[in-house]
């Protein structure tokens, strides 16, 4: 079951939308699998995988991290290091670039955290696309670096001010733009989740980072056991397994959010969690977190990039299959992760990716040491400094913070503020 049966993962997916949205999608879907057998399609995708985003990404033998284990071999998937830092580029280059094969001028996407919404920026500003990017006001004001980023690449950030002005507010205001202007525009949608045939396309666009792995695990002979990965909407962990479903082996294991604890709105887990319920939310069935009326439950997570009520349906039905062993990591490990391989390996996890080095930690140990585990890094921790170092570092990043308001409203070394607008 790689590929869904007309948008189906056994009873998950689907394509649950008001008519008008029908169309743009059968064109999508057949789009899309036209794309896929062409090969200077495949081709032109390639290249800018390769001098854009520097593909391939490097799979690094975290040799101190598995002595100090003292178990299996750990290996490290650098995603990080894909141009604008983490995995979302992948699928945002992928779709921008079918987009652009169907003709379409206009691209517009939802944003939470808003990594996603800068990946597409930075893609449509690779190739020349206008773009609109959909963003609820809470996340606007609370993610201000990623809006300066995703306006220095050219877009139009759109606060969206109704509902709960968060993710799901931004998801319905980019259905409502793409359902006005279908000929014109394609919504580039950021996980492998929402109606089909969304997540037949992320999946297919991130599993470059599975076919990569398996290359280059075949290469250096490795023993895999289990490959591991952090899971929001899931598009890095189903991109990553991908080229692995349909074998019995490696095991593959997904990271959810499990925030502060397992009660209700405090965590994000959707899979091992006890709130957990099949349901039909933005155009799909999988499992959600929501309450006895099926209402989404609020959700907890130190990432954001994690911290959503849904998840893809093609891990809902490898999840209820077996195929894919869901677990979760709290917040308080997920931040010892990080320092534990920055200090010996010299990488920086983002707070998303570092739920799978928690999970390694664990399993390592107890595995022969001519085993390997490969953990897929997603992003790097860049991003996540206003969050991480008032943890590791509160009264020094307090100065900071304070001095450097001091300075702006000072006006001072701010260098031709005016004149560089
Ligand atoms: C967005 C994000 C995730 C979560 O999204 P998935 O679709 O589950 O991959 C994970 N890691 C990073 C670095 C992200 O930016």
């Amino acid at each position: 079951m790689v590929y869904s049966d007309n948008g189906f993962f056994d009873e998950f997916g689907g394509k649950y939308v008001a008519e008008v949205l029908r169309r743009p999608l059968d064109e999508l879907e057949t789009a899309f699998k036209e794309a896929m057998q062409d090969k200077v399609f495949l081709e032109e995708l390639k290249t800018i995988q390769r001098d854009y985003i520097g593909r391939e990404t490097p799979l690094l033998h975290a040799e101190t991290a598995s002595r100090i284990l003292g178990g299996a071999q750990i290996y490290i998937k650098l995603e990080g290091l894909a141009n604008t830092g983490a995995h979302k580029i992948n699928n945002a280059i992928g779709q921008c670039l079918l987009a652009k094969r169907m003709g379409k001028k206009r691209i517009i996407a939802e944003t939470g955290a808003g990594q996603h919404g800068v990946a597409t920026a930075a893609a449509c500003a690779k190739l020349g696309l206008d773009c609109t990017i959909y963003m609820g006001e809470v996340d606007v004001r609370r993610q201000q670096p990623n809006v300066s980023s995703m306006e220095m690449y050219g877009a139009k950030v759109k606060s969206v001010t109704s509902g709960s002005r968060t993710l799901k507010d931004a998801v319905n205001e980019a259905m409502r733009d793409w359902a006005a202007n279908p000929d014109t525009t394609h919504y580039c949608l950021g996980s492998a989740l929402g109606p089909a045939p969304f997540p037949d396309i992320v999946r297919e666009f991130q599993s470059v980072i599975g076919r990569e792995v398996k290359r280059q695990a075949e290469e250096r002979n490795l023993d895999i056991v289990a490959l591991i990965a952090c899971c929001g909407g899931g598009s890095n962990s189903i991109g990553f397994f991908a080229p692995f479903i349909e074998e019995k082996t490696p095991r593959l294991i997904a990271v959810e959010a499990g925030g502060i604890g397992p009660g209700q709105g405090e965590n994000a887990s959707r899979m091992t969690g006890n709130a957990s319920r099949n349901g039909i939310l933005q155009g799909y069935k999988s499992r959600f977190l929501l309450d006895d009326d099926g209402q989404t439950l609020p959700t907890r997570s130190i990432s954001a990039g994690l911290d959503y009520c849904g998840i893809g349906p093609q891990l809902a039905a490898l999840g209820k299959k077996g195929r894919i062993e869901f677990t979760s990591a709290l917040d308080k490990e997920v931040l010892d992760a990080i320092k534990f391989f920055a200090k010996n390996e010299g990488v920086l996890f983002a707070m998303e990716s570092a739920h799978a080095g928690v999970e390694a930690i664990k399993l390592a140990p107890a595995l022969p040491k001519d085993k390997a585990i490969i953990i897929n890094m997603s992003g790097r921790g860049d991003k996540d400094i206003f969050i991480t170092c008032p943890v590791f570092r509160p009264e020094e990043w307090k100065q900071f913070l304070l001095s450097e308001l001091k300075r702006l409203e000072e006006n001072k070394d701010i260098h031709n503020a005016e004149s560089m607008k």
